[in-house]
Parts: structure tokens; sequence; C-alpha cells
């Protein structure tokens, strides 16, 4: 759950980076896009040359998500989880059986994902299906795809499983929703510590440097930089 914010437009992105000293480029595919009610922002990367991907935050709309992954000719690697809100985890175990690839959360989430009758409820949704993470995503763990791995990032406070993706070599953060442009996460929901987000944001967000693209889990992208001088929520850090 979050503020809400603007939807972000689906963005393809080719990226290219110099690799050794042929100046070879390789190129990535970089798609986020809201779905479900609450508009929470799915990502999906992959790797045009292995033809691997990860999926970050599927939390509805799994028959769009997979067919954009066949579109694409994308095998899915790796469904990695910012948090156990229904609106973020809620179509993980959908796309895990459509494509086999593992769900990783991190475990002090558990109780959240325990919790889906009543998430669901909140929302007047109906209850989707989980299932217990295969492995969690522990501080400091790499994940993602081996031309783009990313370093998990620990950052509890909007719930206690709260995690960042720090894809370090594209200087991109994928916050959930610690850290929105202008906003920070909710903490009024069962797990959620607001000292612990401040905590979580200064020591672990406005350490990576200014540069830093910043996709939250909801609302338009941003960047440290800018959210270091102009996020009202964040005024007194640095
Ligand atoms: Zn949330």
């Amino acid at each position: 759950m979050a503020f809400k914010g603007r939807p972000t437009g689906s963005a393809f992105l080719r990226f290219s980076k110099n690799h050794n000293r042929q100046n070879y480029n390789r190129l990535m595919i970089l798609e986020t896009f809201p779905v479900g009610p609450l508009q929470c922002n799915c990502t999906i990367l992959g790797d045009e040359e292995t033809r691997e991907a990860i999926v970050i935050d599927p939390g509805d709309e799994i028959a769009r998500i997979a067919r954009r992954l066949t579109e694409l000719g994308l095998k899915l690697k790796q469904i990695l989880i910012t948090h156990a809100h229904i609106d973020h985890v809620g179509g993980a175990l959908k796309l895990k059986r459509l494509t086999s690839a593992p769900i990783l959360l991190n475990e002090n989430d558990l109780p959240l994902l325990e919790m889906m009758d009543e998430q669901a409820a909140w929302l007047g949704v109906e209850t989707p299906e989980v299932a217990p993470p295969d492995e969690s995503l522990t501080d400091g763990l790499t994940v993602g795809l081996e031309h783009y791995p990313a370093n998990v990032l620990h950052t509890p406070g909007h719930t206690q499983g709260s995690v960042c993706l720090h894809f370090v070599p594209l200087k991109m953060v994928l916050a959930g929703d610690t850290l929105f442009a202008g906003s920070i996460g909710r903490t009024d929901l069962p797990g959620g510590d607001s000292e612990q987000i401040f905590e979580s944001i200064q020591t672990r967000l406005l350490a990576l440097p200014d540069e830093t693209r910043v996709v939250p889990g909801h609302g338009p992208a941003t960047t440290i930089g800018a959210e270091r001088r102009r996020n009202p929520f964040l005024r007194g850090m640095n």
C-alpha cells in the first residue's frame, strides 16, 4: 500500500554499456508499468543477449505481464518482491506457476503474507493465493541477472521486510514503498514503524550517489539527489 501517486508510463529503454575494449553494446530491456487497483509499479528487466529476465513486484495483471515476457522473448529467472503488501505480492504465485521462476521476499514480511485475507479485506478485493518465498531477500544478497545484478538493501519501516534493490552498475534503485518522488511510505499499517523508515532512508538510500535513479513502488521515477534536495519528508537529513 502506498500514498496514491501518478502512474508512471511504460518505458522501454535500450541501454548500452561499454564492455571491455571492444566497445560492444549489451542491450537491456527495462519496462516499468503500473498494475492493479493501487497502480503498483511492476518492472521487467531483461538481457537482450541471454534472453533472461527478472520481474519485480508483480502485484496484479499477471496475464499481461506474462504476455509481455513472451512478446519480448524473455525467460523469467526470478520474481523479486519489495515487500508483502497485497498490491506488490498479490500476483507472484500466479506468475511463478506460469514460469517456474522462484519468488524472493524478505522473511521479516512472512507475518504480512499470512495476513493476506485481512489485506484483501482492506481493499475489498478477493484474497489472492500466496505461498512462502523460495528464498529470503536478506540484506547484502546479490540477486538479478548476471550482467544486471542487484544488491539487496534491507530497509525496514514501511514493513519489517521491506527491501530496496540497488542495481549498482545501472545506477538505479527500485525502492518499493520506502521512498517516493516527494513522499515516503506510510507506516500506519501492521509492521510499520516511522522511526525505522527514516533511519532506513537516511542510512541506506541517502548513502547512494545523487545520480542514482529511483523507481518507486508507486508513481513517477526520481533520483536520490532530487529527493535529497526537495522531498519535504527528508528535511534535516543529508
Ligand atoms: Zn506497501
